[in-house]
């Protein structure tokens, strides 16, 4: 049976953060949520028989703020997941919480759900550098998230954290380094502070006062070192964790797996065809309530990737894994060789310092991790189809 991965996703917010261009909105009622769990049950139940023939071997509930469901209908959301898929006896349940939206019963429920992962959205244990990224929660919400999380017996959680925020130090983001190593905690995802379009942050840009690019590259690279010395190894760009810890989720997205995505904005790669639903929660309600007549179309994106972009694809996101690409899974995969198809185009990053051949194949070094982008768009840019996919 092949394996697939779920993606839910729950776009409820408390706030916007300062940074966040993720689509959610605030100020929901009981009553909307209620409305968006119906949709998503009917859309759970429209999937049954297209994903018989798999076996599912990771669930992610993501937002937005899943935390914000209640205990119903975070039942009734897992209910249906059981109900029309079949998930593998080790399916990892991931679910993403935001200090402060969830207590110790909370947990709970959620563990007797089967959900075994948390991912914590803590950004910063610093008070003033969460106050302005806008977020919700104190420092100390965190500790007590983690406490409730560690009496609920989860085993294995993943804290969120930024670098490269305005004011910023080395220092500071130092110390938010270890108090998360201190907090022992089993995976921590390092993101660099990205000023996306549209949010507050943006409207801002000119006042902000940002690490300069220098300072910015040392953080990652000084990370990566002080990561590394803790126990945390790095198996992608921005993803760090113990053994045995590497988010199962997230590695179908780098490894090109099958997944669905279930709400409005979520993402699906499923019959080698990638496609995604309209940032619009009424559509996507209206669209699964047969009492409504709904005009428009709910699918956004819909492509049918052609071979050569499938490989370009593939290229780009098994790069971003520390492992890179193996040589002879690539062959198996495409039945075609990796380096009569890129060696012209790799050789100058071997060259510099920023690829490097392994035992299995090529991948990047700390220093072409932190230029991926670039390079990336260099050697396979014409050939992607995807909107939005080499950004
Ligand atoms: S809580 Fe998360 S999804 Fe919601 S606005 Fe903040 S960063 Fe974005």
């Amino acid at each position: 049976m092949k394996g697939l991965g779920l993606y839910i996703h729950i776009p409820f917010c408390i706030s916007k953060c300062n940074y966040c261009d993720f689509y959610s909105i605030g100020g929901a009622d009981e009553e909307k949520k209620d409305r968006y769990v119906s949709a998503l049950v009917r859309h759970m139940q429209d999937y049954k028989i297209q994903a018989k023939s798999y076996v599912v071997t990771s669930v992610y509930i993501g937002g937005g703020t899943p935390s914000l469901l209640s205990e119903t209908q975070l039942k009734t959301v897992m209910r249906a997941v059981k109900k029309n898929f079949r998930l593998s006896p080790r399916c990892e349940i991931s679910m993403e919480v935001n200090p402060g939206t969830v207590d110790a019963a909370k947990f709970k429920v959620m563990k007797r759900l089967g959900i075994n992962r948390i991912s914590m959205g803590a950004q910063s244990f610093d008070d003033g550098e969460l106050a302005m990224c806008g977020r919700r929660h104190s420092s100390h919400d965190i500790f007590a998230c983690i406490s409730d999380a560690r009496d609920a017996k989860f085993e294995n959680i993943s804290l969120d954290l930024i670098y490269g925020l305005p004011d910023q130090t080395k220092e500071k983001l130092f110390e938010n380094l270890d108090t998360a190593i201190e907090l022992d905690v089993d995976h921590i995802s390092l993101y660099g502070l990205k000023i996306e379009e549209g949010t507050p942050f943006w409207y801002n840009r000119h006042d902000l006062n940002l690490p300069d690019e220098d300072t910015e590259c040392d953080m990652y690279f000084e990370s990566i070192e002080k990561l590394a010395h803790a126990g945390y190894r790095q198996y992608e760009i921005s993803n760090f964790a113990k053994k045995h810890k590497a988010c199962k989720h997230n590695l179908r997205y780098w490894n090109c797996d099958e997944y669905i995505g279930l709400g409005p904005a979520a993402h699906s790669y499923f019959g080698g065809k990638r496609y995604s639903f309209k940032r619009d929660i009424n559509l996507y309600i209206d669209s699964f309530d047969e009492t409504k007549k709904v005009n428009e179309p709910l699918l956004d994106e819909y492509v049918d990737i052609p071979p050569q972009a499938r490989i370009a694809e593939y290229v780009m996101l098994r790069f971003r894994l520390h492992e890179g690409i193996n040589l002879a899974r690539f062959k198996k995969r495409f039945g075609r060789s990796f380096e009569s198809l890129y060696y012209e185009k790799l050789w100058p990053y071997v060259n510099s310092g920023h690829v490097v051949k392994t035992k299995t194949g090529y991948a990047f070094t700390p220093k072409g991790m932190y230029v991926s982008n670039y390079i990336l768009s260099h050697m396979i840019g014409e050939d992607l189809v995807i909107p939005g996919s080499n950004s």
